[in-house]
């Protein structure tokens, strides 16, 4: 069996240290979280992602001469900076630093959906 490949879950957010809930995996106890704050093992997260190849993905975001990087599922992923999109991250492009951004663009980072 090809090996598991490992969440980043170094933030403290995903540690609930106030109370323990059943993990929505297997069921037993847990106080680590998921980023949309589900009682979740980090292993059973783990085996969820691997055993759903087909789930909407999240990468790293597009930067020049630097390759995107698979970071999980949309519902348990990585740590850090993703892409905002579920579906399309190839379709992510990075403004052109030559044109003024549009008014308003400054709060999505300069990332759109083409
Ligand atoms: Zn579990």
């Amino acid at each position: 069996m090809d090996a598991v490949p490992l969440l980043d879950w170094g933030d403290s957010s995903h540690f609930d240290a106030r109370a323990t809930r059943p993990c929505c995996l297997c069921g037993k106890p847990t106080p680590m979280r998921s980023h949309a704050d589900e009682a979740v093992h980090k292993v059973c997260a783990e085996e969820w992602n691997a055993a759903h190849p087909d789930e909407p993905r999240r990468y790293t975001p597009p930067a020049p001469g630097r390759t995107q990087h698979d970071v999980g599922t949309w519902r348990f992923h990585n740590d850090g900076p993703t892409t905002p999109t579920l579906r399309r991250p190839a379709v992510i492009t990075r403004h052109n630093p030559q044109r003024p951004a549009p008014a308003g663009a400054g709060d999505q980072d300069g990332l759109f959906a083409a």
